[in-house]
Formats: C-alpha cells, sequence, structure tokens
C-alpha cells in the first residue's frame, strides 16, 4: 500500500500550500482538501473511494470540483464514505443545487456519478488489501479518524481532533499500525484557542499520547500558517518522541 501527501496544511498561505487530501494507492482518497488539485485529469478519474473525516470546508473543498472534473468520464460513480452527520452536511450545504449541483443524481439516479456510502464510526470497511476502521474523535459532529492498514501494517490518521482518550486506547498498541499523522494545529500561547476550536496544541497532545508506545512514529499536519516553526519547536522540546512534520509530497510505503 502506498500513501501520497497531496496536501496537509492548516490553512493556506504559510510552507505548506494546499489543505488536507491523502492519496492512498492510486484510487482511494482520505478528505479532499485543495491537495487533490494537483491531480491531473487522468489521476482524478482513477479515484473510486473518498473517504471525509469531517465536514469543515478545508477537508471537502476539492470533492465539488473532482466530481465536476470527472463527471462522465467514469463508468461507476464516485463512493463518498463518511459519517451520517457528515453526509447529512454535505447534501444539506454543499450538493444542493446552490453551491453544487447533487452529482448523486447526476446524470440520472438509477446511475449515478457520485454515490453516498454512510460509514458509523467505529466500523471497518476492506477493499481489495486495504482495511479501513473508523473512530470517533473530538471535534465537530461526526468526527472520525481512520486506522488504514495492509497486511501488518499501516498508519492512522486522526482527521483534525482535540483530546480523545479512548482513540489512544482502542488503536495505541494494535499490531498494524507503525505511524499516525496526527493534528496539531496551534501553538501553547493560543492553547485556548486550540479547546475552543477543538485542535491539539504540542502540550495537549503531548499529554493525549503518552500511554502510546514509543515505537510509533508520529508527524504533524494541520499546522497553521505562519506558525509551523513554533508548533515544531514546541513539539521538539518533548525528548520522549521524535515529531516530524508532515509535507507536500511525502511518500509512504506499507
Ligand atoms: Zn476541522
Ligand atoms: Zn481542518
Amino acid at each position: 500500500m502506498n500513501l501520497q501527501i497531496l496536501g496537509c496544511a492548516g490553512g493556506i498561505g504559510g510552507s505548506e500550500p494546499y489543505t488536507t487530501s491523502l492519496l492512498i494507492d492510486n484510487d482511494v482518497l482520505l478528505d479532499a482538501g485543495t491537495g487533490l488539485s494537483r491531480l491531473s485529469l487522468e489521476q482524478l478519474v482513477a479515484i473510486d473511494h473518498v473517504f471525509i473525516s469531517h465536514s469543515h470546508l478545508d477537508h471537502v473543498a476539492g470533492l465539488a470540483l473532482l466530481m465536476d472534473a470527472v463527471f462522465g468520464k467514469r463508468s461507476k460513480p464516485v463512493t463518498v464514505h463518511a459519517t451520517a452527520e457528515v453526509l447529512h452536511a454535505l447534501k444539506t450545504h454543499i450538493f444542493n443545487w446552490i453551491i453544487w449541483p447533487d452529482f448523486s443524481t447526476l446524470p440520472n439516479t438509477e446511475q449515478p456519478s457520485m454515490q453516498y456510502q454512510e460509514m458509523q464510526a467505529g466500523s471497518t470497511l476492506t477493499l481489495g488489501e486495504r482495511v479501513i476502521t473508523s473512530h470517533p474523535v473530538d471535534h465537530v459532529p461526526g468526527s472520525v479518524a481512520y486506522w488504514v492498514r495492509s497486511a501488518d501494517k499501516g498508519f492512522l490518521f486522526t482527521g483534525d481532533m482535540a483530546s480523545t482518550p479512548a482513540l489512544w486506547e482502542n488503536l495505541g498498541g494494535q499490531a498494524g499500525l507503525n505511524m499516525v499523522i496526527v493534528d496539531c494545529s496551534f501553538p501553547n500561547a493560543e492553547a485556548e484557542l486550540a479547546l475552543l476550536s477543538k485542535h491539539f496544541c504540542p502540550a495537549a497532545l503531548i499529554n493525549d499520547i503518552a500511554a502510546v508506545p514509543a515505537g510509533i512514529e508520529f508527524y504533524i499536519y494541520h499546522l497553521k500558517p505562519g506558525q509551523e516553526a513554533q508548533i515544531m519547536a514546541e513539539l521538539g522540546q518533548n525528548k520522549d518522541r521524535n515529531f516530524k512534520a508532515l509535507k507536500i509530497d511525502d511518500h509512504f510505503n506499507f
């Protein structure tokens, strides 16, 4: 299984220019932020499944443009996987014929170009060799993390999140979890804003993951533009773990 980072920023204008989107092999996306705009038309047409962590615009903006780009060019629908809350938000606020066409009815309801597939938090879906499990996290209603593995190797993508002890208790020691991609949006000086907007700052993240085995690699994503160096410096003061900043075009093999 291959993982390519298309975008991982907490906003535009910073050292990482594109918002969250991760490509697994050539056919599965985790989140559909502006990072997916870097794919060619041929690559966009190859995407069969999109898993959405939560309904915020920086994670779904590219989904609307993806559907427009591939419309009429595929033989089967693009399947959008998310919790009921997130699917409801997409239907109500984006694919509503006001912001964007309802691609689940186009060109007709018998053979639509997009289909919604509810994935309850905590459930598992298998796509060929890839096994994907969602886990609820504290951010906006319906937010989930995705644990993706193939054979005995894999990674956890938390999406945006604040403290969720059950996530680390349930997944922290699992075989098939080698790497975690985790939100750390704000520096410690903005801990209050992090708490209000349900994101991590370094102190809160370090506290939350204290019991996670040391062998698991942590990559930080969703750093707020202009504060990347400060956040990473604060994380670097913790000598128990070696935190790395996730970068555009990082590739991982599992
Ligand atoms: Zn968010
Ligand atoms: Zn976000």
